[in-house]
């Protein structure tokens, strides 16, 4: 995909500055094609979908081309509701920040005539209307053309589709001729062309048909997730689901190389992929990557754009990314030719919202899912360990073998399954298998239903206040605060309910924990 600046577009420096205040790096398609046809002061019919940032594509040029020591109407933008009008207004305006004397007002039905009479004298060079209201002004001749140079029509099927065509012909027939006149519209019926025809002057035609949007044989995750947390979730979906190459999209260069290092420093083949890196080192990466040395690669959509990583396992969203489409874009790196992929995002505080965004925004569904605990990890890890000794065992050649393990249960009297077991105690390594009686434990500690009580043995006589426990648990554990339960503090001790899915976590996060500088001992409480 080939992406502009607004840089590169002759964009005056004030609006420049807005448009980067305004948060946007870079022009979208339709924005790239159209601001330099407008600019040099074509007519255009510009056709791209909802979203693709049409007010922007003529709002820039607008403005750019009003004169503001001129205080009489210059351009006119017609819209099919009062929202839209209140919408594109506001854009302009935003757009404007840095322009002096520059006036943007919007007009529709419904609103006090007078006020809107008064505020057009008073020096507006654009308005922003409703075909009714503008019709209205011109009739009642509150409404200046003689210096109008530029129309819009800002979602002209919609217009058309309202029934605005007649209204529509005839401001475009009172408007001086020697006149630019501007066209957007998401679709091309055939009365657009009519109006083109009739209207415009040798009109450029722009298209920008966006890609189907939807995000088929995706599977879609997402964690809620304190920022601090990231990596250690993170590490736990790496060993839960185990993708051979993924992608982990980061927004912000420091944050990928802060990743890369933390996930580096956990034993992971990662290796970070952004615009700092030169060209050499981007291809070292990129080729790491390409032939598996890297496992994953953690990268800021920028940089990842250029590059062809397309058949990855798992895409993971380490930070929700500012554009909805970008989410798209991200995900389908993965559940490339009809292969299943799985898609992971990390969300916490407004990011909840702008999640639920991208889904209606893409249709599709983000499912909720609670965070693995680290139990879950060691399941997963011994489920894959079988599906390895299924494989080893239909491969055979295990005679020498079963002759060692014989040899080794006469000489010492162990029973196979001893045998068996402490091998895979010691594949797990580090990924300790909860025994049964602590699950157990937990189904009896007297706490509310979903909970589990523990006990702690600190309390009042050591100066603790329920914040301290609370800060420890979640800061050690990870569990979101929010999720403990009551806390019953007694002079020696202190019982503290966890949700049950998170109770071996926070068991074993607190094991070495220290609260108030002080060792303590935790554990399921026994129910009086
Ligand atoms: P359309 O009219 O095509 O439906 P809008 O002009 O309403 O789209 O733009 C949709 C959203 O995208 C708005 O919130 C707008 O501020 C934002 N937007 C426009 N241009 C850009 C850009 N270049 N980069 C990022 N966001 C943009
Ligand atoms: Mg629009």
């Amino acid at each position: 995909m080939e992406t502009i600046k607004f840089e590169q577009l002759a964009i005056q420096p004030e609006i420049l500055r807005a448009i980067t205040d305004m948060g946007f790096e870079e022009a979208t398609p339709i924005q790239a094609k159209s601001i330099p046809i407008i600019l040099e002061g074509k007519d255009i019919v510009g056709q791209a979908q909802t979203g693709t940032g049409k007010t922007a594509s003529f709002g820039i040029p607008i403005l750019q081309n009003i004169d503001p020591k001129n205080k009489s109407l210059q351009a006119i933008v017609l819209c099919p509701t009062r929202e839209l009008a209140i919408q594109v207004a506001d854009e302009l305006r935003k757009l404007a920040k840095y322009l002096h004397g520059i006036k943007v007002l919007p007009i529709y039905g419904g609103q006090d005539i007078t006020r809107q009479i008064r505020a057009i004298k008073a020096g507006t060079q654009i308005i922003i209307g409703t075909p009714g209201r503008v019709m209205d002004h011109m009739r009642r001749k509150t409404m200046k053309l003689a210096n109008v140079k530029m129309v819009a029509l800002d979602e002209a099927d919609e217009m058309l589709n309202m029934g605005f065509r007649e209204d529509i012909e005839t401001i475009l027939s009172e408007v001086p001729e020697e006149r630019q006149t501007i066209l957007f519209s998401a679709t091309m019926p055939k009365p657009i062309m009519d109006i083109t025809k009739k209207f415009q002057k040798d009109a450029q035609i722009v298209k920008v048909v966006k890609k189907e949007l939807t995000v088929p044989n995706i599977e879609q995750y997402y964690y809620e997730v304190r920022p601090k947390n990231k990596p250690e979730i993170l590490a736990r979906l790496l060993d839960i689901y185990n993708p051979n190459l993924s992608v982990v999209f980061c927004n912000t260069k420091r944050m990928v190389d802060e990743l890369v290092e933390e996930l580096q420093g956990r034993g992971y083949f990662a290796e970070g992929l952004h615009g700092d890196l030169k060209q050499s080192q981007r291809d070292r990466v990129m080729n790491g990557f390409r032939n598996g040395k890297t496992e994953i690669l953690v990268a800021t959509d920028v940089a990842a754009r250029g590059i062809d990583v397309d058949d990855v396992d798992a895409v993971f969203n380490y930070d929700i990314p500012q554009d909805d489409e970008y989410y798209v874009h991200r995900i389908g790196r993965t559940g490339r030719a009809g292969r299943q992929g799985i898609a992971f995002s990390f969300a916490s505080g407004r990011e909840l919202y702008k999640l639920r965004e991208i889904q209606r925004y893409c249709k599709t569904k983000i499912k909720a899912q609670p965070i693995p605990s680290v139990s879950d990890v060691a399941e997963a890890r011994v489920s894959k360990v079988f599906e390895n000794i299924s494989e080893t065992i239909e491969a055979g050649g295990l005679e020498p073998y079963v002759e060692m393990i014989e040899e080794a249960i006469n000489v010492n009297d162990y029973t196979t399954l001893d045998l068996a077991a402490a091998f895979l105690k010691m594949v797990m390594g580090e990924n300790e298998v909860a025994t049964e009686e602590a699950n157990q434990d937990f189904e009896n500690t007297g706490a509310e239903e979903g909970m589990v009580r523990l006990f702690i043995n600190i309390g009042k006589n050591q100066r603790v206040r329920p914040g301290d426990i609370l800060g420890a648990i979640a800061g050690e554990s990870g569990m979101p605060g929010k999720l403990v339960g009551c806390i019953d503090m007694f002079d020696k001790y202190t019982f503290v309910e966890v949700p049950k899915e998170f109770a071996h976590d926070v068991l074993n996060a607190m094991k070495h924990a220290k609260i108030k500088g002080k060792n303590i001992n935790i554990e399921p409480a026994n129910q009086r």
